[in-house]
């Protein structure tokens, strides 16, 4: 039986997982340092949990779910994105307790999309998040971008830039899709098929359109900003003044409006000038305050963001950002050299992993030259070789793989002959 991967799926694993360990222990770092604690959804989910919360008119709804009815018929969803069951989950499960308030969390999990599968945009794709629920606070805004932020500075990505914008409220909002409403109109004809769809069901998610046409009869129509009101102008220009005391690099961009229906006010991307101007896009987010009341719960508002791991590592690699190995330690590869050897490198085994010291062994019989090679490709940093006149003398001669240095050590001192040849005594 030969089978394959089904299309825009991943299997990760070799340099991929080094990436992925490192964004991952970066943001979980700063999670904690940010606190926000962590949340684990299900896959799947009922799929009005999506379909009311991203909006029919959304590419994501209409085209993009993986739906299926389950065996008694209910139909269900592989998650889209990762905000809708978060806010499911706070609802049913009444975190928004007093005490709690403002709810912090974050997740890490799989999403699934049926889309065209491109560099970096699979049909099952990771993402890691925030959610901050309960505080209309503009400091929590800007806490909320400064850490989105901070973890694109502290994987080692340059030029920074914060793309923002705000959509408004329901009020200064619904004034301004009036005004839009009657400058498409005339302009619908040539529009594409896609477009006078949205017109129809919102007249924003033209802005999600990719096509230079409709773009270019966006970009010349009326801009939001010139419509907010006083408390939302207000809050935006606050905002802007603590990005700025954060030293966060910012543009604001008037046709930024991300491709959700939940989403009210305040919205961002964070991108990289080193990227090309199409899909310089990292991460984004933006406030959703109505949604906690749509499922039902509490009229409170939410702000959060996500962020695309597989394209992160992607755009890493690309642009040569190496990656920190959050397992470098001390790695010993044993070389047997004697048949009758057994016990004497189980007992070699059994102190250095006692003593939380990785190893492994080699297995092959290739020989003592091959068998180093392998160990320093691998990442091993010492070579434990045993023969028989180690045996005999219960010694171990310790190859430091970094200088190529030699050391017969007692085999009763290994674990700490082993951290001092390399190092590792100097770093606890
Ligand atoms: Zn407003
Ligand atoms: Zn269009």
């Amino acid at each position: 039986m030969s089978v394959n991967s089904p299309r825009g799926t991943a299997d990760i694993y070799g340099e991929y997982i080094k990436y992925r360990d490192f964004i991952i222990s970066t943001a979980r770092e700063l999670f904690d340092i940010f606190n926000f604690e962590e949340i684990i959804t299900p896959a799947f989910e009922y799929t009005e949990v999506f379909s009311r919360s991203i909006g029919e008119s959304t590419d994501i709804v209409h085209k993009e779910m993986y739906t299926f009815p389950d065996r008694k018929g209910r139909s269900l969803t592989l998650r889209p994105e990762g905000t809708a069951p978060v806010v499911r989950s706070v609802v049913e499960k009444k975190m928004l307790v007093p005490e709690n308030i403002p709810l912090k969390l974050f997740y890490i999990g799989n999403m699934f999309r049926y889309e065209r599968p491109q560099k970096g945009r699979m049909r099952e794709f990771w993402q890691l998040g925030v959610e901050a629920l309960g505080s209309s606070s503009t400091i929590l805004d800007a806490e909320i971008i400064w850490l989105l932020n901070e973890i694109f500075k502290r994987l080692g990505f340059k030029n920074l830039i914060l793309k923002i914008n705000t959509i408004g409220c329901s009020k200064c909002r619904n004034n301004y899709i009036k005004i839009f409403r009657e400058y498409i109109e005339p302009r619908l004809d040539y529009l594409c098929a896609d477009c006078q769809r949205r017109f129809k069901v919102n007249p924003l998610r033209i802005f999600d359109c990719k096509i230079k046409s409709c773009k270019k009869i966006v970009s010349e129509g009326p801009k939001i900003k010139d419509y907010l009101c006083k408390n939302c102008s207000k809050h935006f220009k606050e905002l802007i003044s603590i990005i700025s005391d954060l030293s966060i690099n910012y543009t604001i961009s008037d046709d930024l409006v991300r491709g959700f229906d939940y989403y009210t006010g305040i919205i961002f991307e964070m991108a990289s000038n080193d990227l090309n101007s199409a899909q310089n896009a990292l991460g984004g987010g933006g406030r959703y305050d109505n949604l906690l009341a749509d499922f039902n719960g509490p009229d409170m508002p939410a702000v959060g963001f996500a962020v695309g791991m597989d394209r992160t590592a992607l755009l890493m690699r690309q642009l040569g950002i190496k990656y920190t190995d959050i397992r470098n330690k001390p790695k010993s590869y044993i070389i047997s050299l004697s048949e009758d050897a057994g016990p004497y490198i189980i007992d070699v085994l059994k102190q250095l992993r006692n003593s939380n010291i990785a190893c492994d062994i080699d297995y092959s019989t290739s020989g003592i030259g091959s068998a180093l090679k392998k160990a320093g490709k691998k990442g091993f940093s010492t070579a434990l070789i045993i023969g028989e006149e180690e045996v005999k003398n219960d010694i171990i001669t310790v190859k430091d793989l970094k200088s190529f240095k030699q050391y017969k050590v007692k085999k009763n001192n290994l674990v700490k002959e082993v951290l001092r040849i390399t190092g590792a005594d100097q770093n606890e």
